[in-house]
């Protein structure tokens, strides 16, 4: 935990490939311009994202894109692999979630809200509150040695914004259009959304941030809720 109320780690964990860029990457990118240490984990494969190809293809696909955008702002990746829309609520995934987080070591982390629309979102989000307060505890082992305190947890947006009351904002005008690079890395969902849905996920997503960007005095905006329970709030931003 940073004593001197400064953030030098962020870990940003999503349950599928895409879900990091589409809510918070103009967050990471501004972390990243101040010279924060920003680590992307991403729980399972994205593998039933798509009508046409088949799981197993798709799944390394998805890895390729999610990796080349967390490339675009240089942060650390890690991949999990858990089966698309099987994400599991067992000790041993928790312990999954506790070694990522003992390896990036963050001072902040970014996940799903509990109340998001996705059972893997809603699954994710227990799993990080879970796994957040184990990876201090020394006498829980895993592969690397505990990272000591609680750190402060934020919940980032949900896709459009519904079922979700912000308690602080992000202003990311300066980092949009790498939010949207990022964004472009997945080409597979670009597509299929576009095909299946007539979904343009770009125009989505900005139509999100502008949204949030209007409610708070920014062109662009990313929003966030805190986790409010002891030991978790802090007196200074942690937010960029
Ligand atoms: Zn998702």
């Amino acid at each position: 935990m940073a004593t001197d109320q400064t953030i030098k780690s962020v870990l940003a964990v999503g349950a599928h490939p895409d879900d990091i860029e589409i809510v918070c990457a103009g967050t990471l990118a501004k972390y990243a311009s101040q010279g924060v240490k920003v680590s992307i984990a991403v729980a399972t494969d994205g593998s039933a994202g798509h009508m046409v190809i088949p799981p197993k293809e798709l799944a390394e696909i998805r890895h390729e894109e999610a990796k080349n955008a967390a490339r675009i702002i240089g942060a650390d990746f890690y991949w999990l692999g858990f089966g698309d829309e099987m994400l599991p609520g067992d000790i041993n995934t928790r312990l999954r979630f506790v070694e990522v987080i003992r390896r990036a070591k963050p001072d902040v982390i970014l996940t799903h809200s509990p109340e998001d629309y996705h059972p893997d979102h809603r699954a994710l989000s227990r799993l990080m509150f879970e796994a957040s307060f184990v990876s201090g505890l020394k006498n829980v082992q895993t592969e690397t040695p505990y990272h000591p305190g609680v750190q402060p947890l934020y919940y980032f947006d949900t896709i459009s914004g519904l079922n979700f009351h912000p308690t602080e904002f992000v202003d990311i005008t300066r980092t949009f259009e790498i939010k949207q690079q990022m964004l472009s890395c997945h080409k597979s969902q670009l597509q299929w959304l576009k095909d299946h849905d007539d979904v343009d996920f770009l125009f989505m997503t900005e139509t999100l941030v502008r949204t949030r960007g209007y409610q708070s005095g920014a062109q662009f905006a990313e929003a966030y809720r805190s986790e409010t329970v002891w030991p978790r709030p802090r007196t200074y931003r942690v937010l960029p």
